[in-house]
């Protein structure tokens, strides 16, 4: 049911961190996968890590003419795709007010606009292998607001309605769609936010009935299950992955 060998996983920014525990999930259940990203060394490192048939090719997910080139590489590779894991993603923390324009549209593209560009550049490729995988990695900023936030929040928020949009869309092609909702986990991303944001560590333990914050490693499980046939009746779901986050009031 969880067997994912002789599928194709591409996973955008899966050199590091969430992605990366998610790559290292879907590697162990047996598919090949592409780490896609724009760190040349990263991505090397982290193929080294998954080892067996991954490999890496390097992408802007912000970039239509980039997406297009990653898709096409890939199924040039490795002759099909299965599964995409929409992961890359940035924030830039600033008073809404503060931000220029190209600021918004920076953090827009990157986590919003490249799900739309992977996921069209992707579609016929499912639909030709009889249906396939989408896994959108959303935030607590796809329920929940804060004050330095505007774009990330707007972003992720968006993703959830995307993942509903397409899970709709392409249900009838045998695809699911479902979104990730991660709570506050160990990244590089969250290792700047502790720095610029006093206090955030103990407020994000004092607000996580799990008591602690999430690691890349608490993904693998997830990604799998909606990688593989076990969720063949899910979609348009968005998961929370929080440690109870989102639940306590
Ligand atoms: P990291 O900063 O550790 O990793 C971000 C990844 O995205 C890197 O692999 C990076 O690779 C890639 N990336 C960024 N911009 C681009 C781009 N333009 N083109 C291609 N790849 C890009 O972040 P996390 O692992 O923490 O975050 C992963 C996802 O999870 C993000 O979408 C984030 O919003 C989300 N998330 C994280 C949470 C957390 O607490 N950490 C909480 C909620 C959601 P490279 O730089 O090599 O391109």
């Amino acid at each position: 049911m969880f067997d994912l060998k002789g599928k194709v996983a591409i996973v955008t920014g899966g050199n590091r961190g969430i992605g990366l525990g998610m790559a290292r999930g879907l590697a162990r259940a047996g598919a090949r996968v592409v780490v896609a990203a724009r760190d040349e060394e990263k991505s090397a490192a982290a193929v080294r890590e998954l080892g067996g048939d991954t490999l890496a090719l390097g992408v802007d997910v912000s970039s239509e003419q980039s997406v297009n080139a990653l898709i096409a590489q890939a199924v040039q590779r490795c002759g099909r795709i299965d599964i995409l894991v929409n992961n890359a993603g940035i924030n830039i923390r600033k008073p809404v007010q503060d931000l220029s324009l190209d600021e918004w549209r920076t953090v827009m593209d990157t986590n919003l606009t490249s799900a739309f560009l992977c996921s069209r550049a992707v579609y016929p490729h499912l639909k030709q292998a009889g249906g396939g995988k989408i896994i959108n990695i959303g935030s607590m900023m796809s329920i929940f607001g804060a004050s330095f936030v505007g774009p990330y929040a707007a972003s992720k928020g968006g993703l959830v309605q995307l993942t509903k949009a397409l899970a709709t869309a392409w249900a009838g092609d045998g695809i699911q769609v479902n979104a990730i909702l991660p709570g506050w986990i160990d990244t590089d991303l969250t290792a700047a936010a502790k720095k610029q944001i006093e206090g955030l560590n103990e407020r994000v333990l004092a607000r996580t009935p799990a008591g602690r914050w999430g690691n890349p490693g608490d993904f693998a499980g997830i990604a799998v299950f909606l990688a593989s046939a076990a969720s063949d009746f899910v979609t348009g779901a968005a998961i929370p992955v929080d440690g109870g986050y989102a639940s306590q009031g």
